[in-house]
């Protein structure tokens, strides 16, 4: 059997532990510098309430692939969630993403679709060709009022710098729409894992001829290599490197925790769009599992700010001198042919959990059939 080590219990690390796994050829070591499987996606019931806690922040799950969904779903049920996110922007509540209801109360109309895309091309800079800024392709498609309303405070909350600093490819990933669908997402399908993803991830690790080690920290490039035929990496690539390009930027969260009897903001995830709130969002967890009944609540402030050392990576800024020293760690990757990149950590770049496990996939089958 061949000798494979996983860095990093995450999805990435688990999808490919798992279909490698399914082969029979492969003797597999899994480690994790945490306490705990799943990355970022760790779930836990908090002891006091029995709710069950996103310990890094708000993780729904959407895909149109219909290959990972069937694939996720072999591990453990999925219900049917729709994420809904509200807004609070100078004291009143908005629907977000924007979309008709938005501009209406916003503009205090009563617009149809037609008007409404009317109105907000008029608002939109025309002068913009190619939006390649956050800023310019709010300006061109939602015009300045509604950018500065709902993104620009958030963004620069969330990403400590300019929205005009940033690409367009961070707002891409919101619709806007003229009709009243609220829905966050446009993807066909949509859930939370009925007993969290930590137990999604575990069941992918379930095998005889997988063994995870946690609380073992991956020493980086010389670290265990010859002891394997191969390794897949999934912890962030300055590290892997010993950071001897330059550190990489990332933008982290931390959480401020509250417990209170009830329900307390009928909703699963609200934003704070005012530059003045110090915080992004409030995520009430118990509201990520309606189907699920908690006389008490747990709910999160969540703040953004820059990564030091000890901090857990989370949004790659990608911003040009980010660019730059990425280039220089591709090249040192593409010279190894016994080590694997992959996730959002080792690529560098923004991805939701669909796309890590679609990636996976995908790696270990080419993995595979180049091996046989
Ligand atoms: N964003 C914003 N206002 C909001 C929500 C999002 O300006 O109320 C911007 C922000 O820059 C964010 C990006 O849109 O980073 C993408 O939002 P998404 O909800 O996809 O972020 P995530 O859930 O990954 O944190």
């Amino acid at each position: 059997m061949k000798k494979i080590l996983i860095v990093g219990a995450g999805f990435s690390g688990a999808v490919i532990a798992n279909t490698l796994a399914k082969t029979g050829k492969y003797s597999i070591d899994v480690i994790d510098e945490r306490n705990h499987i799943g990355g970022n996606c760790h779930t836990e019931r908090d002891p006091e309430t029995n709710v069950m806690v996103h310990q890094y922040g708000p993780h729904i799950f959407h895909t149109s692939n219909e290959k990972v969904w069937q694939y996720v779903n072999s591990f453990g049920v999925f219900r049917p969630f729709v994420n809904r996110v509200k807004s609070i922007y100078m004291g009143q509540v908005y629907s977000l993403p924007i979309n008709l209801h938005t501009i209406n109360q916003f503009y205090g109309k009563a617009f149809g679709p037609e008007e409404a895309k009317n109105w907000i091309k008029s608002k939109g800079d025309s002068s913009i060709d190619d939006p390649k800024t956050f800023e310019d392709q709010a300006k061109k498609f939602v015009g300045e009022e509604l950018y500065k309303a709902f993104f620009y405070g958030y963004t620069k909350k969330q990403w400590g710098t300019e929205p005009r600093n940033l690409p367009a490819s961070i707002l891409k990933r919101l619709p806007v729409r003229f009709n009243y669908d609220d829905n966050y997402y446009n993807d066909i399908y949509q859930g939370i894992p009925e007993e969290g993803y930590s137990a999604i991830i575990q069941k992918m690790l379930d095998h005889p001829n997988i063994k995870i080690q946690l609380e073992k920290r991956f020493l980086g490039e010389s670290d265990q290599s010859s002891e394997y035929d191969h390794i897949f990496y999934t912890g962030p690539i300055d590290a892997y490197f010993s950071f001897r390009h330059g550190r990489l930027g990332y933008r982290t969260v931390y959480f401020k925790e509250h417990r209170t009897e009830g329900d307390f903001q009928g909703n699963p995830v609200i934003n704070y769009a005012d530059e003045k709130v110090p915080y992004t969002r409030v995520h009430e967890h118990k509201h990520f599992t309606p189907w699920e009944s908690h006389p008490k609540t747990i709910y999160f402030e969540e703040y953004s700010k820059e990564t030091d050392e000890n901090d857990i990576p989370y949004y790659p800024k990608r911003l040009d001198e980010d660019m730059k020293i990425l280039k220089a760690y591709e090249l040192e990757v593409s010279r190894l042919s016994n080590v694997t990149f992959l996730g959002r950590l080792a690529t560098y770049r923004y991805l939701d959990m669909h796309h890590i496990i679609e990636e996976a996939l995908d790696c270990a089958e080419k993995f595979i059939n180049k091996q046989s």
